[in-house]
């Protein structure tokens, strides 16, 4: 008699659960709008974030007149990449829209590129900013805190004239140390002096961080979280999306002798999806260590893609039933980069970091 009671229950509430679910897709409850608001005027309110944004964030260093080591570009080519991010509609983002959209705070444009500039040369205010103002572009300057208005380093002045121009003021350590090999002690004092002492001097305070030679591991982004940063920036390669990790965004590197076709590749690609990966990102792993994940893009043959750990090719398997994909990174001591790339239409790729020990 309770069974046939309870079930008589379960059927009632699951009949009223699907009424009101039905009713979520339905027009609008008239009632339940606002004085002299129409239909319409209601369908128009924006509803959050767009959910399949992406943003490919750029990572420079120095710019000058003539390329003066793998980190120096040229101005020429710099002024090239800008116009093709010009030429394809391209708005800059700063970090902080970043990490507004990545907490569901505020959207991005169809169309976003982040431009940051790691270590602080002076050649940010000097040379690079004139070049972007052309575009109406702002972007975002790292600085390792200790060494601003050392030989060659943008002055705290310079910083503010940055700023005041629109451009997000982060943070990059202290003394640029290589957080995944100092001690706890050392990464969060790092992490939280340089916070603090850039924010000391700057108006809009320094919620994100770039990790210096773009090593991390789940400890120093916990840490870097921790002090305070809302964004921090790796060098792993692919764009950044919704299911992007806030610690973890990826930043393509830019070298001397970037091709402009290689540009437009990077711009146009979509990032690669891998769900329940384990050991998950950030984990610390032996050098012998497979990892698993799961493939969920359904445009990428389960077969199809390519890997690689430090720039050598590397072998998966992948179940096609399951979508399933056993790698064998094959590590070395240190950090690693894992690369995935699937050169199909559109062109995938993800990449991260592997500390082993
Ligand atoms: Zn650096």
């Amino acid at each position: 008699m309770v069974v046939k009671t309870m079930r008589a229950l379960c059927l009632l509430v699951a009949a009223v659960l699907i009424a009101v679910l039905a009713g979520c897709g339905s027009e609008p409850d008239p009632a339940a709008e606002g004085e002299g608001e129409s239909v319409e005027a209601v369908a128009e309110v924006p509803s959050g974030p767009t959910a399949d944004r992406k943003v490919v964030a750029l990572c420079y260093h120095s710019i000058a007149d003539e390329s003066g080591s793998t980190y120096e570009l040229a101005i020429g080519d710099f002024k090239e990449q800008l116009q093709a991010l010009a030429d394809d509609g391209y708005e800059t983002v700063l970090p902080s829209q970043i990490a507004d959209y990545l907490e569901g705070k505020g959207d991005l444009p169809e169309k976003a590129v982040c431009i940051t500039f790691d270590d602080g040369p002076e050649s940010i205010l000097t040379v690079s900013k004139p070049a972007m103002d052309a575009h109406g572009y702002v972007g975002a300057a790292f600085l390792i805190a200790d060494s601003v208005g050392g030989d060659g380093k943008l002055s705290w002045d310079q910083v503010r004239e940055l700023e005041a121009a629109g451009w997000e003021i982060g943070s990059h350590t202290c003394t640029h140390e290589m957080l995944t090999r100092v001690s706890a002690d050392t990464c969060v004092a790092e992490l939280e002096d340089a916070r603090e002492g850039i924010a000391a001097e700057v108006e809009g305070g320094c919620d994100a961080f770039a990790y210096p030679n773009g090593l991390y591991d789940a400890d120093v982004a916990a840490h870097a979280r921790d002090a305070g940063y809302r964004i921090a920036f790796t060098i792993d390669r692919g764009p950044a999306d919704q299911t992007t990790d806030a610690m973890f965004v990826p930043r393509q590197m830019l070298v001397d002798g970037n091709s402009l076709k290689t540009f437009r590749g990077w711009l146009s690609q979509e990032k690669l999806h891998l769900e329940e990966i384990d050991p998950p990102v950030g984990e610390r792993l032996s050098t012998d260590a497979g990892i698993t994940a799961r493939l969920a893009d359904d445009d990428v043959p389960i077969d199809g893609m390519e890997m690689s750990v430090n720039g050598s090719p590397i072998k998966y398997e992948g179940d096609s039933e399951t979508g399933m994909l056993t790698i064998s990174p094959e590590l070395n001591e240190g950090a690693n980069n894992l690369r995935i790339n699937f050169y199909g239409s559109p062109r995938r790729e993800v990449s991260w970091v592997i500390v082993a020990e």
